[in-house]
């Protein structure tokens, strides 16, 4: 079978569309018709080489669509079936599934590659090399063969553009507040950055109880939608933040603070640790440069003397079996925005256009429709 999809060849060259072809699902693979991708910060990430990953690879990691096929052995989803796609896989067996800690599943550990269990690719092209998809998807092909591991069953009536973005963005942003912070009723949450990731971030923040959740973002198109998402106040810069956190907390600062910006930089995370005060957590969401070194804080003072956690996470410490739908079910009655942090839907032609915005500043989250 053949498929359109958009690859990086090489880090630093835009976005190549292209046809590729498929293989048929082996044992406990299947074939999905993707209907809709988010365009999240970590594919950009391959393709400016900050993070690196084996290529070429096919892009895309939040996505939803309609399983087509599957092969032997697959028991969790059906032909006809309407999936997310969860960036992490979760086998339901290994020592951190079975431990109710889905979100560490073994079976990343080929998120950079694409491999499949068996250790071969699906994706070819036309040159003979073989293509793995991001975070064993590859949600910005059009058709792709995936483990049953990254499939998250759901409601067929839920829209597939909303679907989408539970497969990587909601889940990490609301997450973070939600379990990884672990923010509590009454507290004041600080957030740097308030895109796909830090909107959701916010939205759990609120969720969770906060009194105050204060949002950081130099760009004002993203600070006034941090408002609808629940923002109790946005600031351009962390030094206006730090001034109104020591006015609104009596000068005890922050309980959290929580980084969700596009790029982790030593910078910010100096700003982080500032703005919270004795026995409070940052907590870590956005990833840097491979070949940097963002955490470097004294132990005296700052984080010993003052008995600070900084806590790393993936996914939100989320369990996509379970949150997933938890989340859409939160949508379902009001109590989660998600058409809302849809800025604009682009073609697959249309890639490097959407990243561009995302780059700009114009969109939240830009979603990828795929034509039928
Ligand atoms: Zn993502
Ligand atoms: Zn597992």
């Amino acid at each position: 079978m053949r498929t359109r999809a958009a690859i990086i060849r090489e880090p630093g060259k835009p976005w190549e569309v292209t046809e590729l072809s498929l293989d048929e699902p082996r044992q406990g693979e299947v074939r999905i018709a993707f209907k809709a991708s988010g365009l999240c910060h970590s594919d950009e990430h391959i393709q400016t080489g900050d993070s690196t990953g084996r290529l070429p690879m096919v892009g895309g990691h939040e996505g939803a669509g309609v399983i087509e096929a599957v092969g032997a052995g697959v028991t969790r989803v059906k032909a006809g079936d309407h999936v997310v796609c969860s960036f992490i896989p979760a086998c339901g067996t290994c020592r951190y599934c079975s431990t109710g800690r889905q979100n560490l599943c073994d079976w990343g550990a080929q998120m950079m590659t694409g491999m499949l269990a068996d250790g071969t690719f699906r994706f070819h092209d036309d040159g003979g090399a073989d293509l793995g998809g991001f975070c064993m998807l590859g949600t910005f092909a059009e058709r792709a063969v995936v483990s049953q591991n990254s499939c998250v069953p759901i409601d067929p009536y839920i829209p597939f553009e909303v679907a989408a973005l539970t497969g990587c963005g909601v889940p990490t942003g609301w997450g973070t507040s939600v379990y990884a912070a672990g923010v509590r009723p009454g507290q004041t949450v600080v957030i740097f950055g308030a895109g796909g990731v830090g909107s959701n971030a916010i939205q759990g923040a609120r969720y969770a109880g906060a009194a105050h959740v204060i949002v950081v973002d130099p760009v004002e198109f993203k600070r006034s939608k941090a408002l609808e998402f629940g923002a109790t106040h946005a600031y351009a810069s962390a030094a206006e933040a730090q001034e109104a956190v020591v006015e609104m907390t009596w000068g005890q600062l922050a309980d959290h603070a929580i980084i969700t910006i596009g790029v982790l930089s030593a910078e910010v995370v100096d700003q982080a640790a500032a703005i919270v005060g004795k026995g409070s957590q940052v907590t870590v969401t956005s990833v840097g440069k491979s070949a940097e070194k963002q955490i470097q804080l004294a132990a005296n003072g700052s984080v010993v003397g003052w008995q600070r956690r900084i806590q790393g996470h993936v996914f939100g410490m989320c369990n996509p079996l379970y949150d997933i739908p938890r989340l859409l079910r939160l949508y379902q009655s009001g109590q989660l925005k998600l058409d809302e942090l849809i800025t604009r839907r682009y073609r697959l032609d249309e890639v490097n256009q959407g990243y561009q915005d995302l780059d700009d500043g114009k969109i939240i989250r830009g979603v990828i429709v795929h034509e039928p």
